[in-house]
Parts: C-alpha cells; sequence; structure tokens
C-alpha cells in the first residue's frame, strides 16, 4: 500500500508525497518548491519521480525548485511537452508505469486542460484528479468542451466505489454550497456539507473523499448527460 501525506501550497492547493513499501517515492503535482522540499526534509527522503497532472503553474512552478536539489525524473502527460518544459517520462493511457512494484494507470481526461491526465493506482485504490476533479466539483473548462469533460468524468466513474480521490484543490466547502442549490433534498450531500464544515472549521483536509461519496454527492459526477452537465457546469460558473 502507499501512504499519502497532503502538502498544502498556494493558497488552496495540495501537493502529494506518495511513499511505497519498499521505499519509493514519489511527489505530486508540486506547485511550490518550500513547502514540499521542507516536508522531504523534516522525514529525511529523496523523490524518486515527480507526476504531474496538466500544466498550470499552480500544479508545476514546484518544480524547478526540486530539480535543484533533488534529482530524479518528471512524468506527466505526453501531449504537453511544451508547456512543461521538465518530462523525462511522458504518460498516455497506454503507458505502463510502475511506482514502488505497483501499477500506475493513466486516464486522459481532457476538459480543464487539454493535456491533463489523472493518475490511478489500483492495488492501493487511490486516484489524483488534479483539476479534473474536486470534491463536490469540477475543474473548469478552459480548453475542453462540456462533451470532453463529461467523458472524462465517465472513465472516472468507472473506477471502484472505494476509491479514494485527491484532488489539486480544497474547494469542498464552497462546492458544496452550489451542490445544496441544484439537490437541496440530497441528504448524503447535506450530511457530507455538515461533515466538510466541521474539518475546516479544525482547519482539516476534506481530502481524500471515497468515489463512493462523490458519486452520491456530486452534482457534477451525477449530471447524468452531457447536456445536463453542460447546464451545471455553466451555472457554477456564473455563480
Ligand atoms: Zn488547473
Ligand atoms: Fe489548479
Amino acid at each position: 500500500m502507499i501512504n499519502v501525506t497532503l502538502i498544502p501550497v498556494h493558497k488552496d492547493n495540495y501537493c502529494y508525497l506518495l511513499e511505497a513499501e519498499d521505499g519509493s517515492v514519489g511527489l505530486v503535482d508540486p506547485g511550490e518548491a518550500g513547502p514540499v522540499i521542507a516536508t522531504l526534509k523534516e522525514k529525511k527522503l529523496q523523490p524518486d519521480v515527480i507526476f504531474v497532472t496538466h500544466h498550470h503553474w499552480d500544479h508545476i512552478d514546484g518544480i524547478p525548485g526540486l530539480l535543484g536539489r533533488h534529482s530524479c525524473p518528471v512524468a506527466g502527460p505526453f501531449s504537453e511537452t511544451t508547456r512543461i518544459l521538465q518530462m523525462d517520462i511522458l504518460l498516455d493511457e497506454d503507458s505502463a508505469f510502475e511506482f514502488g512494484d505497483e501499477a500506475v494507470r493513466v486516464l486522459e481526461t481532457p476538459g480543464h486542460t487539454r493535456g491533463a491526465i489523472c493518475l490511478y493506482f489500483p492495488e492501493s485504490g487511490l486516484l489524483f484528479t488534479g483539476d479534473t476533479l474536486f470534491s463536490l466539483g469540477c475543474g473548469r473548462l478552459f480548453e475542453g468542451t462540456p462533451e470532453q469533460m463529461w467523458n472524462s468524468l465517465q472513465k472516472i466513474i468507472a473506477l471502484p466505489d472505494e476509491t479514494l480521490i485527491y484532488c489539486g484543490h480544497e474547494y469542498t466547502q464552497a462546492n458544496a454550497e452550489f451542490c445544496l442549490r441544484v439537490e437541496p433534498d440530497n441528504q448524503a450531500l447535506q450530511k457530507r456539507s455538515e461533515a466538510v464544515k466541521a474539518l475546516r472549521a479544525k482547519g482539516q483536509p476534506t481530502l481524500p473523499v471515497p468515489l463512493k461519496t462523490e458519486k452520491e454527492t456530486n452534482v457534477f459526477l451525477r449530471a447524468g448527460s452531457a447536456e445536463r452537465f453542460a447546464e451545471l457546469r455553466a451555472l457554477k460558473d456564473r455563480s
């Protein structure tokens, strides 16, 4: 199993530190070097690989600072070589990549950006979604159509219910308000919203979240069709 540590970076991003049983160390989306270097130092760890989900600065800006101290390969979306300049390993859905004796499956999930990927660790049951899926939300459609994003979300919906979702941002509390406007009578959503409020009041993260909970509460996953998804995304953009 892989042990995951959340490292808050910037205002509301999470970088994730992965530790496999064989000692392999990975990072996902180091948007800022300082807090990540501090955590590595504290835990006396060296990264063996840096994963990135998409090209946005708040997910990759820590890479040069990390590579200045630690030498390790950077693995990210194959189609983003011109926008993520430090990549050594180009990932697509056919990639056979291993981390700590565990297979890593890549989901190509365009919508938020053209080249966005999610990283799935089937054995440990972990999914790193970047800005494709948030708890109770999804990424804005900066470079994709609603149809593309809806198709991308279907790939996530198809994963096992117990999969733990690790998103790129702590947006859950604000997202809950929007979901409650759409589905005010959804009891699972009401319950999750209360739990999220309590966690945030204590300054604690709302992640990871099981995919089952998201399927019961996230109105974007529950849209049912690309058309309805497009309506909800447009409504959220205006709110
Ligand atoms: Zn982004
Ligand atoms: Fe982001």
